[in-house]
């Protein structure tokens, strides 16, 4: 049998919309830096926001990432269908006192905390006030009856977690000032995006992480729990995000055109990939 590869990629869209050419630029890194490293990409379907992610956009990534010439070792792996593993990550940190239920309303949070941090031009969430947290010396209900509420996971307050960025240089946050409390799970009975990501990342095996720089913050919240969750860490690269003409950074929201827009208009693969190039 080959031996496994040394580096493990992952391409990880969400199917909520079409993919843009920042989305297509930024997996094209992916591609080329396991390529670089004799490696292989993952391709994660992140979808388990409902109602928001639909099964067409998901197809329609597949197929437009394949044209584009992005390969990936089979088969696509769905978030969706593994609450159970989520589940598990969830009562593991619960054994281990690092989370708490939480009643509190985003409503009630956003009064609260008077601005959010804001860096690289993206709003991170308000910072989750820590006299709402309950004392650590108290022991949180069971689980299995509380999976219908919002759990937090307690950040070791003062703890600076720093990760050196492949893209980026050297990052560094500390947990209480720049991020606080942040959910684990949510009262709709799905994990955050923040523990699916880190829970898939370890169990995976992913070795190197390329994404957004939009997603910098999230990976100290990552590590934090990862490192939890006794998983190695992998490395990471966030891309630079493309803008357009005006500066404003490309987004599904602001109308960006879409990957298959472009192809529908007589753009080829190589002629996208060549201006990538050209902006790396
Ligand atoms: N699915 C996430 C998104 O499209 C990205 C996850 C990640 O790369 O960690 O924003």
């Amino acid at each position: 049998m080959d031996n496994p590869p040394t580096y493990i990629g992952r391409l990880a869209p969400s199917p909520t919309g079409l993919l843009h050419l920042g989305h297509a630029r930024t997996f094209w890194i992916a591609q080329q830096r396991a390529q670089a490293a004799g490696g292989q990409l993952l391709l994660r379907n992140d979808d388990l926001d409902q109602p928001r992610c639909k099964p067409e956009f998901a197809e329609a990534f597949v197929e437009d990432l394949s044209w584009l010439g992005l390969k990936w070792w089979h088969p696509i792996l769905r978030q969706n269908i593994r609450l159970p593993i989520y589940q598990e990550a969830l009562a593991q940190l619960h054994a281990a006192g690092r989370i708490y239920p939480c009643r509190r309303s985003r409503k009630e949070l956003i009064a609260a905390a008077a601005t959010a941090p804001h860096e690289n031009g993206v709003r991170d969430e308000p910072i989750f006030p820590p006299e709402w947290r309950p004392a650590a010396s108290e022991t949180p209900p069971n689980i299995e009856d509380h999976l219908d509420c919002n759990w937090r996971f307690r950040v070791p307050d003062g703890t600076t977690v720093s990760f050196p960025d492949q893209a980026q240089g050297p990052q560094w946050a500390v947990a209480g000032r720049d991020f606080g409390d942040f959910l684990v799970w949510r009262r709709d009975g799905l994990p955050s995006y923040q523990l699916a990501c880190a829970v898939d990342d370890g169990l995976m095996g992913i070795t190197e992480v390329v994404r957004g720089e939009d997603l910098i913050k999230s990976t100290f919240r990552q590590i934090l729990l990862l490192r939890a969750l006794n998983h190695s860490r992998p490395a990471y690269y966030h891309a630079p995000l493309m803008t357009d003409a005006d500066g404003q950074r490309l987004a599904k929201r602001h109308g960006a055109v879409s990957l298959r827009e472009l192809r529908e208009q007589g753009h080829k693969p190589a002629e996208l990939i060549a201006g990538f190039e050209t902006h790396a």
